[in-house]
């Protein structure tokens, strides 16, 4: 955890029994944590204005604590009501977040890493520089910075931001606990999906920890050769190893994995594409959600890849069916605002 020069604590990345150790140790009492971490959660920038707690609390806290928040640095709503925020850390580092509202209520996407080192051929992200790994109190204020600026209460969490979830793993196991509070934000498990490359090894940490989460992988190829090529993690994780990880996941938690897979003209969209993925995923409790590309610009957009036609698209999603697998086409929400994973901080970067 990231102490200031003044050796102030990041209060919103504490665990409430972390909280509690430091509060026992100068004599106050532990419903104190629940009452702070209410403020917190209610979105409170100042100890000042948590009126309910002693003045002489609040005094203790502002000397020993600092409350983390980000700025809205960009905001750009598309017509079919998705809205992308660029925010400013504390450190003048950028992130995105993307709130979707839904007729069930409102979700948002939000990021985990500053960059990200993945390396995907497709994904913006990678573009730029890979600088650090989000805090926990960056990935929360995301959250609090949009419902505020939106007057929302955000119902369901996606970590599909910029960033690769199981690289900063402590951090955003921690995030979905403190997230999943009933004093706090109150955003169970249950309605958070995180999404990963691939890094077969957190997912099976992962899996043991029983969270409930949704995992989704993002598989894109269902031979080593075309993985190998749009995404390096591959290449330390091949397909073999990410499967035996994903049956593991699935076998401990009993949860269903969603696999997302992008379309891209030529390279992972045909007849034996999708016979590949059905014996990949044979036997496993299983969806397929198959992604329309997002043209960026970025030089592999630019040179080797691009989107497959919306015609291809269904006739893949018609022969997955044909294949019993469950299959979705994702509704791409927010194109036209340049809404995929690192398009927006990559052109505040003229990347
Ligand atoms: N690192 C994580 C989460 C971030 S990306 C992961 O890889 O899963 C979120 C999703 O957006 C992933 O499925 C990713 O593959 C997809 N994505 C990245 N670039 C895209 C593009 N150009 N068009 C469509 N989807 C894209």
């Amino acid at each position: 955890m990231t102490k200031e020069k003044n050796g102030k604590k990041d209060i919103k990345s504490m665990m409430p029994e972390e909280l509690e150790k430091e509060f026992e140790l100068v004599g106050l009492k532990r419903y104190r944590v629940f009452q702070v971490i209410s403020w917190l959660a209610s979105g409170s920038l100042s100890f000042d204005e948590m009126t309910d707690l002693p003045k002489e609390l609040r005094v203790y806290l502002k000397q020993n604590y600092k409350i983390i928040n980000s700025k809205i640095a960009k905001k750009h709503v598309s017509p079919d009501g998705t809205t992308k925020f660029l925010l400013e850390l504390p450190d003048g580092n950028c992130v995105e977040s993307v709130l979707m509202k839904y007729k069930y209520g409102c979700a948002i996407c939000v990021s985990t890493q500053v960059g990200c080192r993945m390396g995907c051929r497709f994904c913006a992200s990678s573009t730029g520089r890979f600088c650090r790994n989000l805090e926990v109190s960056e990935i929360i204020s995301q959250i609090e910075v949009v419902q505020k600026s939106e007057n929302i209460k955000v119902s369901n969490i996606t970590l599909m931001g910029i960033g690769e979830p199981m690289d900063n793993y402590e951090n955003v196991v921690k995030f979905l606990k403190i997230a999943s509070l009933p004093k706090g934000m109150n955003i169970g498990a249950r309605r958070v999906s995180i999404s990963t490359c691939g890094i077969a090894e957190k997912i099976k940490e992962f899996a043991d920890e029983r969270l409930g989460t949704t995992l989704s992988v993002s598989l894109h190829a269902a031979d080593d050769c075309s993985r190998d090529y749009l995404m390096p993690i591959n290449r330390k994780y091949n397909l073999d190893c990410l499967m035996k990880f994903c049956r593991y996941y699935i076998l401990k938690t009993s949860r269903r994995i969603s696999f997302e897979y992008m379309l891209l003209d030529g390279v992972n969209d045909s007849k034996r594409d999708a016979l590949k993925i059905s014996d990949l995923l044979r036997g496993m409790i299983a969806h397929v959600n198959l992604i329309p590309a997002n043209n960026l610009e970025i030089d592999s957009f630019k040179k080797h890849i691009k989107p497959s036609s919306a015609e291809k698209i269904e006739k893949f999603a018609k022969t997955l069916l044909k294949l019993g697998l469950r299959t979705t086409v994702r509704r791409t929400l927010g194109a036209d605002i340049g809404a995929s994973c690192g398009q927006l901080r990559a052109r505040s970067l003229s990347l």
